[in-house]
């Protein structure tokens, strides 16, 4: 199995001195048996523009994912990949960082919308009714808009801001605790057309809210509607992480009805048997 998404001490939402080295994630990855896995270090665009996160040091991943890939070969497929956070914030300029380097695989993610840093740095509980459903539309809209931009290989974690929502106690609207196919089928829908990959991100399974990002509902919506396209990841910033919930999210996908997992190289897809 591969783990396609991971992040090392170079993301800018680790705080310095935390966190893992891209050879101490690959050393964990070996040791529990993955075949592969992508470093995607946080850029969250607009958020380092505007000074919430440091620069991300682009030039160092790169270096240290080279040296990677030379001392672990024959061993561990080590891919160099990114986690872009609100590419259509400040399109121009994304589209000119994944020029810059030969990414192997693009997350594409929204974290926030316009007018908050991060879902995980909002205080929804001080919110209106009104302004957290509004939120949460935004949400919607610009995850429709990453995906109509499409510079992008993998959909991350939909569903992303459920997990600040619940841990708020907010489940009312039309029910977000145990379904939301109301919500995501256009979005499901534009994965499936534009050819991008949907994440099973297993992070939730280590939090409070106990399930993968989207959860076995949502992943069941989208087997229904012809998705079978499916990148599996980890989330992991620290390295005892790496590979977590990757077995439990094999049996749930396959239960379902997966028979295959992507992985990237040069940012070309192949598919593996899960
Ligand atoms: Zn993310
Ligand atoms: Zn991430």
């Amino acid at each position: 199995m591969f783990d396609n998404h991971t992040h090392t001490q170079y993301s800018g939402d680790i705080p310095p001195g935390k966190g893992s080295s891209v050879r101490e994630l690959c050393l964990s990855a070996i040791a529990c048996g993955l075949q592969g896995i992508a470093i995607t270090d946080h850029f969250d665009i607009d958020g380092i523009r505007d000074g919430f996160f440091p620069p991300l040091d682009h030039e160092g991943i790169y270096r240290d994912i080279l040296a990677a890939k030379e001392e672990f070969a024959g061993k561990l497929t080590v891919c160099h990949g990114i986690e872009l956070g609100q590419a259509t914030h400040m399109p121009t300029e994304a589209a000119e960082q994944l020029e810059s380097y030969p990414y192997d695989i693009v997350l594409g993610s929204v974290h926030a919308v316009r007018g908050i840093i991060d879902f995980a740095d909002t205080d929804i509980a001080s919110l209106s009714k009104n302004e957290y459903i509004r939120l949460w539309e935004q949400y919607l809209e610009e995850m429709l808009a990453t995906l109509e931009w499409g510079n992008i290989d993998v959909l991350t974690h939909i569903t992303y801001p459920k997990r600040y929502y619940l841990a708020n106690g907010i489940t009312e609207f039309p029910n977000i605790k145990d379904r939301g196919r109301e919500y995501f089928e256009p979005i499901i829908k534009s994965v499936i057309s534009k050819g991008i990959s949907l994440e099973c991100n297993t992070s939730g399974l280590r939090q409070a809210m106990g399930e993968c990002l989207p959860n076995r509902d949502l992943l069941s919506f989208y087997y229904e509607l012809g998705g079978r396209d499916i990148s599996i990841g980890s989330d992991a910033h620290h390295d005892y992480d790496v590979g977590k919930g990757i077995n439990e999210a094999t049996e749930m996908l396959k239960e379902i009805g997966f028979t295959h997992y992507a992985t990237f190289a040069s940012r070309k897809k192949s598919f593996s048997k899960l």
